[in-house]
């Protein structure tokens, strides 16, 4: 019995202190074996802790990979991320090519060539860097905690920039006219991003009990934008900010968004059927199918601008000064 006890005792000791020299060794080469292992998918229950996040999603999950090199050969099998990659980034490369073509238009589009293909060369690139940073996200997600926690923060500045690189030349076009209140806007939205770019990096952020505060903080961000709407709306009536502030795609914009960012923080609709959205069509899929809606949307109502702007010219007698 003593025997018995001792052994135990002996035997949890050394566990503790294989357990202890495992914490010490840093985590990306403790398990180099496990790059090997690359096919395997795992359920749920089989996970370890810094894996999981949405209970609802069965199975499909990849193994701790340990290596770049297996999550971005990932890329082209099946399993839970896959659809959440390629979302994302088919179209980054769209954007990227837009940001090319974009600078290299003529300027007979413009009116000041040089600003109006910085402020709308930034909006272009911040789609970008967004969808571009999540595709990353989703793809490296599976090689350990320490680089799935590095990537998500990452992931969460992409947001971020995107919302203020949207709004940034549409407030330049329609307070085009009104330097002061175009500074002052811009000015705002870019400290309230900074804000929130900092928030975002705070370790707990990430994680899943968070989910519902990441939602709401976004939203709230790109709320802040709707003082210079309203004020825009004030400036020429509703009816013309429909088409002349391009109302009408900002309305589409925050709808797309609104709606993907419902279904992120509630998880439908795999919280009503669990384990039949693992490989397509769960929530965040969805998400990310509006998330890139509302970009293009958002793009179309930018060169609409742009367009509307050229049209006019340097000329701001026929703006309505509030
Ligand atoms: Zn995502």
């Amino acid at each position: 019995m003593l025997r018995e006890r001792t052994t135990t005792s002996m035997q949890a000791d050394a566990l503790s202190v294989i357990d202890r020299s495992t914490q010490d060794v840093p985590e990306d080469i403790a398990r180099p074996e496990a790059s090997t292992d690359w096919l395997r998918l795992l359920k749920y229950n089989e996970l370890e802790e810094w894996q999981k996040d949405n209970e609802f999603i069965h199975g499909w999950y990849r193994a701790p990979l340990y290596s770049f090199k297996y999550c971005f050969l990932s890329w082209f099998r099946w399993h839970n991320e896959t659809v959440n990659i390629w979302t994302h980034f088919l179209p980054s490369v769209f954007f990227a090519v837009f940001l090319v073509t974009h600078s290299s238009m003529s300027s007979d589009s413009f009116v000041n060539q040089l600003e109006e293909k910085q402020i709308i060369g930034l909006f272009v690139f911040s789609a970008w860097f967004c969808l571009f940073l999540s595709a990353l996200f989703h793809t490296v997600i599976a090689h350990s905690r320490k680089i799935a926690s590095i990537y998500s923060r990452l992931d969460f500045c992409g947001i971020t920039l995107l919302i203020m690189g949207s709004f940034i030349p549409w407030i330049y076009y329609n307070f085009y006219c009104m330097p002061q209140s175009q500074l002052s806007y811009i000015s705002c939205l870019s400290i309230l991003g900074l804000f929130t770019m900092v928030f975002t990096q705070w370790n707990r952020f990430s994680t899943p009990e968070y989910r519902v505060v990441r939602a709401c903080l976004f939203i709230a961000l790109a709320m802040s934008s709707m003082i210079p709407i309203f004020h825009a709306c004030a400036r020429v009536g509703v009816v013309n900010a429909w088409e002349e502030c391009q109302l009408k795609w900002i309305v589409i914009m925050a709808m797309s968004y609104l709606f993907g960012t419902y279904l992120y923080a509630t998880q439908l609709p795999e919280i009503k059927l669990p384990g039949k959205f693992d490989l397509i069509g769960c929530s965040h899929n969805i998400f990310h199918v509006f998330v890139v809606g509302g970009v293009m949307s958002h793009l179309v109502g930018v060169t609409n601008l742009r367009d509307l702007r050229q049209a006019i010219g340097s000329n701001c007698t026929v703006t309505h000064d509030l």
